[in-house]
């Protein structure tokens, strides 16, 4: 596996297995590895026949009081797990900004609701960051996780309407035995945390049974103590919530007919 710092490098890179008609595949991350992102990469391995995973902290995804700072960052042990998931490349740029860039990819639909509501720019960021990721690594295949379920709705419109040739996959929320979706941000919670953090997964999945779900959901977070909830909202089948627990904040989501 090779580790390439350079966006030009990867982009001369990803031009020569074009030539040589591979397929390429690109799963993007922050990295803080974990089983949500390892199935990304194990479905992108048998799609494509060279395999980028991008490892980047996008500061314009962060607000100015959130935690770009303080994310998870463990180059390390992400390497490994590239290597052992067979990835071709762990393409882990140092800035994929300009000290004066001034182009940003704006979506204006799919952003609006839910998070794009309490996170003032994060879609502008992460949009920003894709289109270029898609332009240095020229992805055939790109695979997203359904755990940030707009981000994936929001990839899905900005390639359509920009007409990137890139054919989007998806991969459903991983979670692990408590029913927690896996995440980065997880490492911040503490033991009594993770114990609401589980409510909360439960009490979403059980939710999406029920007739007025949001209200329900919505009813049944409020009477948990140490946890806010910032939205709950029924989005085309999905039943999508955010909370804070402490200090952090998770988002999550179940299928809701
Ligand atoms: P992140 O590193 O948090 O930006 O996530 C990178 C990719 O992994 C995104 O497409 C996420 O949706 C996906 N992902 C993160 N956690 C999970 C999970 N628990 N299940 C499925 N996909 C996930």
């Amino acid at each position: 596996m090779k580790v390439v710092r350079s966006p030009r490098t990867m982009q001369r890179m990803a031009r020569s297995w074009k030539e040589d008609r591979y397929r390429v595949g690109l799963v993007p991350t922050m990295g803080a590895l974990h089983p949500g992102h390892l199935a990304l990469i194990a479905k992108a391995r048998r799609l494509c026949d060279r395999l980028v995973v991008s490892l980047y902290v996008n500061p314009t995804q962060f607000g100015p009081n959130e935690d770009w700072e303080r994310y998870p960052r463990s180059f390390w042990e992400d390497h490994q797990l590239c290597r052992q998931h067979h990835v071709d490349v762990l393409f882990a740029p140092k800035t994929l900004y300009f000290p004066d860039s001034s182009t940003w990819v704006i979506e204006e639909s799919v952003s609006v609701d839910r998070c794009g509501r309490f996170r003032p720019g994060h879609f502008r960021g992460v949009a920003t960051v894709l289109v270029k990721l898609f332009w240095i690594v020229l992805p055939d295949i790109a695979v997203f996780g359904e755990k940030d379920y707009q981000q994936l709705e929001l990839v899905q419109r900005i390639v359509r309407d920009l007409f990137i040739p890139v054919r989007i996959f998806s991969v459903p929320v991983i979670r692990d035995h408590d029913g927690v979706a896996w995440s980065s941000r997880n490492r911040y919670l503490s033991p009594s945390e993770r114990k609401i953090a589980a409510q909360f997964a439960s009490i979403l999945k059980q939710g999406s049974s029920k007739k007025n779900a949001e209200l329900w959901v919505k009813e049944e977070l409020g009477k948990l103590e140490g946890l806010q909830v910032e939205y709950v909202e029924k989005v085309q089948g999905r039943l999508c919530a955010a909370v804070w627990v402490g200090t952090t904040r998770l988002i999550d989501n179940v299928p809701c007919p």
